[in-house]
């Protein structure tokens, strides 16, 4: 077979587009969605399966025939697309950015210009104050002196005031900087951390870890979701998956950091806590999510309790962060399979097996 050129590999990619724009297309029009360009770039992210959050909520809805209410694909909109959104507010800060830098060094430039001349005009004028002169003369001099010397006075306060309006409008683009972060690192449907700040979380975690400090790992998941979002839909199970997320938050303190690790599940890294008080505190996090009452928003239908299980574990010597996660993975599991709605940390009796496995 001749290998193909790199011409063909376009050929080849617009073939695949084309073929995912008409899924795209075609899904919108089984599944009775209004053509428009944000909901044909949701179902073309959908056909493509480029974001498996969207992909996995999306299928269950389909099989199921729930209907895409305008609400559930602005939320699916906000889930799918707000990344890309992120990254085009970035591109506008940094174009912000070098307009600021480009203007500011505009400006250095000519009071460098404006500043040499006025060297020049003193150099003169200490050229003629050696050679003899009139009063008149002088007098004239000195008023020369003057009049350029109020020209740069004036000259260096108006670059004061340029460059006191250039420092705020960094100080401005710097904030909305900080903002695009932030929302970069935020799971948009429960407002906690996202995965990409879990991993950034670990990572420093794994530094504290070298300077003596314990770091805990709790890893959650919901008891029968599926059930709950066949039964409820999956806005009610959007619903759910905040409520959890602020039992989290409400539970933890200052340095923890709680996030959406994946669908329904959620990683908590516990710095400076053993493995006993991590325990203590996830299971104060069952206990408050089983106590919540959830009522359907829509119609203020009582709809019963949720529980969740959590896997906890703790870093060792040796660890890496692949291992403590599995560690805690490989707890939540015997907690699901001991009959969920607890806590099992990795020194449970009933891990003992598991745990050499897992490590
Ligand atoms: P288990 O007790 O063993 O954890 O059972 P489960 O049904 O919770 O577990 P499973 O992993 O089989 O199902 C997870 C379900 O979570 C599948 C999917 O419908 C749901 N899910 C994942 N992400 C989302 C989401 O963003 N929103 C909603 N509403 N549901 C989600
Ligand atoms: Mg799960
Ligand atoms: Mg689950």
């Amino acid at each position: 077979m001749v290998l193909a050129a790199s011409g063909d590999d376009n050929v080849y990619k617009s073939d695949r587009e084309q073929s995912l724009a008409k899924t795209a297309v075609a899904q919108m029009g089984e599944c009775n969605v209004v053509p428009t360009p944000e909901n044909f770039e949701l179902f073309y992210a959908f056909a493509s399966g480029e974001h498996p959050g969207v992909t996995q909520v999306m299928a269950a809805m389909i099989a199921n025939k729930n209907p895409f209410t305008p609400k559930i694909l602005a939320d699916l909109r906000l889930r799918c697309l707000s990344g890309a959104r992120a990254a085009r507010s970035m591109d506008n800060v940094g174009t912000g950015m070098s307009q600021v830098i480009d203007t500011v060094m505009v400006k250095l430039e000519a009071a460098a210009r404006q500043t040499s001349a006025y060297t020049s005009t003193l150099s003169a004028a200490t050229g003629e104050l050696d050679a003899s002169q009139s009063p008149d003369d002088m007098r004239k001099l000195v008023e020369e002196l003057i009049a350029a010397t109020k020209a740069m006075e004036s000259r260096t306060r108006s670059l004061e005031g340029e460059l006191q309006k250039s420092s705020e409008q960094v100080t401005e683009l710097r904030g909305k900087l900080d903002d695009v972060r932030k929302e970069s690192l935020t799971d948009p449907l429960t407002n906690i951390a996202n995965r990409k700040a879990f991993d950034a979380a670990m990572e420093t975690a794994m530094l504290a870890l070298g300077e003596g400090e314990s770091v805990a790992l709790m890893m959650c998941d919901i008891d029968h979701f599926k059930k709950f979002n066949d039964s409820w839909g999956h806005q009610t199970g959007d619903q759910v998956l905040r409520l959890v997320a602020s039992c989290l938050s409400d539970n933890l303190k200052g340095r923890d950091t709680a996030a959406r690790y994946g669908g329904e599940e959620f990683g908590v890294i516990l710095r400076g806590t053993s493995l006993t008080d991590a325990i203590h505190v996830a299971d104060q996090i069952r206990l408050a999510v089983q106590g919540r009452k959830l009522v359907k928003k829509s119609t203020g239908d009582v709809l019963g309790t949720i529980t969740i299980s959590i896997g906890v574990s703790e870093f060792t010597a040796g660890d890496t962060i692949e291992s403590i996660i599995r560690r805690a993975d490989a707890c939540l599991y015997g907690a699901k399979q001991n009959g969920r709605n607890m806590v099992l940390g990795q020194n449970d009796p009933r891990m003992a097996s598991q745990i050499s496995s897992a490590a």
